[in-house]
């Protein structure tokens, strides 16, 4: 396909695909899934090999959030049955950390519920990273705090933070159909704060809200504007208690043409594939791998995950490797660019974390070809009918709990 070959060569030259070019690789046919996915492998094993980065995120702080952000299972007015409580002590979140850290993971991703920090907050945070260090200095510890305050993001860097994660989620177009309480702009400012105080910026998307191919590619071109280092793809859990908790609009397939696309638009970023993967693409995870160089291990924030072990053999059995501690992600290129402290590399991007996060309009936009159809329900082998809604599985294991987590 003259796509493909297109895509490929621009990939390996990090030029960036046109529109046109994307919103093609969204309407490719089931026929060629292989094809898009062999070729996507390309470009990410130019620039990451055959390396899998693994993330484990520790849930700060949970629920009661004031925001409206529909996606979530923690928003305001939510009735998910997640756990809830407030801020973990620097020790409590260390030691998640650290299961982290002992499954494989070289990211720890702090994150918390709410709109922003306060300063105390951030003192709370400062003082977290600093007992998660002590212990494991080589770690790259992620903050994901919400929207940023003047100042927030260097207090963060000196406390030793590596990176600041801040998810645009969806099209500027739509973003009012998901949120009411902050705008578009207000996301796109706290990555941009992030990347003035010298942190890694960590920003990506939410696929599966009831958008339109358009909107995919409108925040995925918008993201490698804003040049982030990392990249992550959530699909959408749709929590029982939320506003699009029937939202269940992807099939696996279309999963992996987003997934697709955005190596394409981003190829030497890391593109992590985030919240969801368990829920959407399902028995076709591995060949994500094909597509993203990294994953979150274990749990999500209020939702469980596989076992960490299943995703460390879902990694070996795929023929990849998990990346060491002393590997550097990124390609020398953004790497030398980023420990410079400035933002800007070859590439040209909070679900507030990774459990997909953030809303919208229903399935079957038109012109959008993530896949709508009726999957709200198939047939299991039983031939009892198994509802989409029982593969979410809320979180009742780590931070939060007396049960040891999952990593
Ligand atoms: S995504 Fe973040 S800001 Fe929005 S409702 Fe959830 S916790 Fe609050």
């Amino acid at each position: 396909m003259d796509l493909l070959k297109t895509l490929v060569d621009k990939g390996l030259r990090r030029e960036l695909p046109t529109r046109e070019e994307a919103l093609a690789v969204l309407s490719t046919s089931d026929d060629d899934l292989l094809d898009v996915v062999a070729a996507a492998g390309k470009v990410r094993r130019k620039w990451f090999g055959r390396r899998v980065k693994l993330n484990y995120l520790v849930n700060l702080k949970s629920g009661l959030c004031p925001e409206d952000c529909s996606y979530c299972s923690q928003r305001l007015g939510s009735k998910a049955d997640i756990l809830k409580y407030t801020w973990l002590k620097p020790e409590q979140a260390a030691a998640a950390a650290g299961a982290g850290v002992a499954g494989g993971a070289k990211r720890v991703c702090l994150v918390a519920s709410g709109r922003g920090p306060t300063d105390r907050d951030v003192d709370r945070v400062s003082q977290t990273i600093s007992a998660i260090k002590e212990q494991h200095a080589d770690v790259e510890v992620c903050a994901c705090l919400g929207l940023l305050s003047d100042g927030q993001a260097a207090r963060l860097r000196d406390a030793g933070a590596d990176a600041y994660n801040h998810n645009l989620n969806t099209s500027e177009a739509t973003y009012g159909d998901i949120c009411t309480t902050h705008e578009y702009a207000d996301r796109v400012s706290t990555v941009q704060q992030a990347q003035a105080a010298g942190l890694s910026a960590c920003s990506g998307l939410i696929a599966g809200m009831g958008e339109s191919d358009e909107d995919l590619v409108d925040v995925v071109f918008a993201l490698r504007a804003l040049d982030p280092d990392s990249v992550p793809v959530n699909f959408l859990i749709p929590f029982e208690g939320t506003p699009l908790a029937a939202e269940w609009n992807l099939t696996p397939q279309g999963a992996l043409r987003i997934l697709a696309m955005v190596r394409f638009v981003c190829p030497d970023v890391e593109v992590r594939l985030a919240g969801g993967r368990e829920v959407q693409l399902r028995s076709m995870q591995p060949l994500a791998l094909h597509l993203a160089n990294s994953i979150f291990l274990g749990d999500y924030l209020t939702s469980e995950g596989q076992a960490g072990q299943a995703d460390l053999d879902m990694i070996a059995d795929a023929g990849f490797e998990v990346e060491g501690a002393g590997e550097t992600t990124l390609p020398t290129h953004r790497a030398d660019v980023a420990s410079a402290g400035c933002g800007g590399g070859g590439c040209g991007p909070c679900g507030d974390g990774g459990d997909g996060g953030d809303k919208m309009a229903a399935a079957g936009d038109e012109g959008g070809s993530v896949e709508a159809r009726d999957v709200e329900a198939e047939e299991g082998a039983s031939g009892t009918p198994r509802q989409r809604s029982e593969l979410v599985t809320v979180r009742r294991r780590g931070p939060g709990t007396e049960v040891p987590p999952n990593a």
